[in-house]
């Protein structure tokens, strides 16, 4: 072989490694995303509180299975439905916490059903909280009512009213069981509810019946068929609650200290590792970029990093 010959070979031998490795990068085993958002816990009550006696299942059971995040944060408005806009469109936004107003970015559910070209059914927001119902729609004229995912918030869809907890568990094993979505995002409105009513034994209960919902849809995952294998879940938080020495303590939310910022996220998937810690710096908008990246939806943009650690 002559040199010039010699040169082409070992060209297209780097350009094909190149290749190879990205598109093996990127074959996650992950095909269904489900993300459950248990509104308002401090992380004082949670897992910053080292008995962990008010989340015994993400203690026991879930954690040795995934990945716990200890120095994870909303970092725009802490309120609900800006630290759920910021987790569904990869941006921080100042949006009416109402249900007055769409997010101003196109969210991941529109943008993955239509690169999918999948069923409405495919992709599934189920809410305590009514107003949580403009997640599924945007401003963007672009997006404005397209590919829209199908939602059931609050007691009959925006402007409804909050519905019980129990209500949403249920709703999502039907919907689960019905058309296995491949996007699912949940909110529990507890342990907010009770907070907000200045009542910290209901607001204890909260955390412990979020934290045992939380274990049933993971088990549920665990027993599907369909979900088993090829499922990655996320557990989050929107906002957390002020420090006791901050306004009128865990009552309320929606500054900037850090009772309100510092939040959990719990990840666990096939594609990431499991019984870790992880305590590098991370915020709402990594999810959304992570569950972009896992999904392949090239589309769309999020101001958020992709979090590359917690993959095996
Ligand atoms: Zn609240
Ligand atoms: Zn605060």
């Amino acid at each position: 072989m002559n040199k010039a010959l010699w040169f082409l070979f070992l060209v297209t031998q780097f350009i094909y490694s190149c290749s190879h490795d990205r598109v093996k990068n990127k074959n996650y085993l992950t095909k269904y995303i489900v993300v459950l958002v248990v509104d308002g816990p401090r992380y004082s009550e949670t897992w910053g509180d080292f008995s962990h006696k008010y989340i015994p299942f993400m203690d026991s059971v879930l954690a040795p299975e995934g990945i716990v995040f200890t120095s994870y944060y909303n970092l725009g408005q802490t309120w609900t439905t800006n630290g759920h806009t910021a987790l569904t469109t990869g941006y921080y936004q100042a949006i009416n916490n109402g249900g007055q107003e769409l997010p101003v970015h196109s969210s991941l559910f529109q943008h993955w059903l239509n690169e999918s070209g999948n069923d409405q059914k495919e992709a599934w927001i189920i809410a305590s909280k009514d107003k949580l119902q403009v997640l599924a729609n945007c401003k963007d004229t672009r997006w404005k009512n397209k590919s829209m995912p199908s939602t059931d918030c609050g007691i009959s869809g925006l402007g409804s009213g909050y519905r019980h907890d129990s209500i949403t568990f249920k709703k999502v094993i039907e919907v689960m069981n019905a058309y296995h979505p491949k996007l699912l995002l949940v909110n529990f409105r507890e342990p907010d509810f009770s907070g907000h009513q200045n009542n910290w034994g209901n607001y204890l209960v909260g955390i412990k019946n979020s934290d045992a919902y939380c274990y049933e849809i993971w088990k549920k995952i665990q027993s599907d068929p369909v979900y088993k294998d090829k499922t990655s879940l996320f557990i989050s938080n929107d906002h957390g609650r002020h420090l006791n020495n901050v306004q009128n303590g865990f009552v309320s939310h929606g500054d900037d200290c850090e009772g309100c910022r510092h939040i959990n996220l719990y990840c666990y998937g096939p594609d990431f590792k499991t019984n870790t810690i992880n305590s590098s710096t991370h915020s709402l908008i990594d999810v959304h970029a992570t569950i972009l990246e896992l999904l392949h939806i090239n589309g769309a943009t999020s101001s958020g990093q992709v979090m590359r650690d917690i993959f095996k």
